[in-house]
C-alpha cells in the first residue's frame, strides 16, 4: 500500500512498473504516446447469463470492456503491463475518461442498433474517485450522449474500498442515483469489511477468478467460492464468476445459482468489430432492414 503525500485517498499499487526492469519514466512515455496517437482499444468480453438452458448457446447479458494498448512495434500491450504505471503517474485519469468516452459510443452504437438491453462495463481506477473526478464525468456523459444509465456498468475492485470511506461512499451512491450500476470486481482478494461493504449500493459482485481455477478439484476452495456466492446472494447482489475456462467449473456455479459467467469457456475479449459481428449480427441486419423499408416510397 503506497500512501500518497498528504491526500486522503491511499492506494493499492503494485511496483510492476519497475519490477520487471522497466523505469516508470519509459512507461509514462509510452502512455503519454499512446494517448496523443491514439493507440488505445477498448476489446470487449461478452457476459452471459448463467440460467441459460442451453450453456452451449448462453444468453448474452453484456459484456466488459477491457483497455488494450496497440503499440506499432510492440503489438497489442495488455492494462497489467500500463494500468499500474498509469495510477503512479496520474495518467491514468485521462485514460479513464478514454474509456468511459467510448463506452458511451459504444452504448450509442448498440442503441442505433436496437439493443437497449445489454449492458456494458467498465473498470475504474481508485484515482478517477479523486475530487469526485469520475462522478462529473459520468454526469456529463449523461448530459452528452443519449443513453440509457442503467446499460452503464462501473467496476471497481474490492481494494478500493480500503479508500477514503467517506468520499467513496459518497460518490458511489450518487453514481448509483444516476442510474448507473456498481459493480465490485476481484471479489475475495481484498481485506473489505464485510459490514461496510453491505451498505455500499453494489448491485454486482463479481467472483475473482482465483477463486474458479481450482473449484472443481479443490473442496476447500469450492467452499469458499459457495460461502462468497451465498454472501453475495444474500446482500441481494447479481453474482457474476469470472475467469470460467472449463465446462465443469460453470456447471459447479451454475447449481449455486450465479446469475452470469464471464471467462474463455464462453468468449475471449475481442476487438468492437469482431464483438458485433459475433453477437449483433442479426441486429444489424435489423437495421438494414428497417432501414430499407423506411426508405422505400
Ligand atoms: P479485471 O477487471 O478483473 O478483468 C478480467 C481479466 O480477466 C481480464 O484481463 C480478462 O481478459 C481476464 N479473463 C477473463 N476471462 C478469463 C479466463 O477465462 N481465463 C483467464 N486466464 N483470464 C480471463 P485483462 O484484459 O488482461 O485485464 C486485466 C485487468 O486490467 C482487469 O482485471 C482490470 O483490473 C484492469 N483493466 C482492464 N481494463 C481497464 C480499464 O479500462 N481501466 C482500468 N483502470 N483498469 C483496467
Ligand atoms: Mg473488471
Ligand atoms: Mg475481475
Ligand atoms: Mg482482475
Amino acid at each position: 500500500i503506497k500512501h500518497e503525500g498528504g491526500n486522503q485517498y491511499r492506494t493499492c499499487v503494485r511496483d510492476s512498473a519497475l519490477e520487471d526492469g522497466e523505469p516508470l519514466f519509459l512507461k509514462e512515455r509510452m502512455i503519454r504516446e499512446a494517448l496523443t496517437m491514439g493507440w488505445f482499444r477498448l476489446y470487449l468480453q461478452p457476459i452471459f447469463r448463467a440460467a441459460s438452458p442451453d450453456l452451449e448457446a448462453p444468453e448474452l447479458l453484456g459484456a466488459e470492456a477491457l483497455i488494450r494498448l496497440e503499440h506499432p512495434e510492440l503489438g497489442l500491450v495488455p492494462p497489467d503491463e500500463f494500468i499500474a504505471a498509469a495510477e503512479k503517474t496520474g495518467q491514468i485519469v485521462e485514460i479513464g475518461n478514454w474509456v468511459l468516452e467510448e463506452a458511451a459510443v459504444i452504448l450509442c452504437e448498440w442503441r442505433r442498433l436496437g439493443i437497449e438491453e445489454r449492458y456494458l462495463s467498465v473498470n475504474a481506477s481508485v484515482i478517477q474517485f479523486r475530487d469526485q473526478g469520475i462522478l462529473h464525468q459520468l454526469e456529463s456523459l449523461l448530459e452528452r450522449y443519449p443513453i440509457h444509465p442503467s446499460q452503464l456498468v462501473v467496476e471497481v475492485t474490492e481494494n478500493l474500498m480500503l479508500d477514503s470511506k467517506d468520499s467513496l461512499r459518497y460518490q458511489l451512491q450518487a453514481i448509483r442515483r444516476l442510474g448507473v450500476n456498481l459493480s465490485l470486481d476481484d471479489f475475495g482478494t481484498g481485506f473489505s469489511c464485510l459490514s461496510y461493504l453491505h451498505d455500499l449500493p453494489f448491485g454486482i459482485l463479481k467472483v475473482d477468478r482465483s477463486f474458479v481455477m481450482n473449484v472443481e478439484t479443490s473442496r476447500r476452495d469450492r467452499e469458499l467460492a459457495r460461502v462468497i456466492v451465498a454472501m453475495g446472494q444474500s446482500l441481494g447482489m447479481q453474482v457474476v464468476v469470472e475467469g470460467v475456462e472449463e465446462r465443469g467449473q460453470a456447471e459447479i456455479f451454475q447449481a449455486m445459482g450465479v446469475h452470469a459467467f464471464q471467462g474463455y469457456l464462453f468468449g475471449r475479449p475481442m476487438p468492437q468489430q469482431a464483438f458485433e459481428t459475433r453477437f449483433h449480427a442479426n441486429a444489424d441486419a435489423r437495421v438494414s432492414l428497417l432501414k430499407a423499408v423506411r426508405s422505400t416510397p
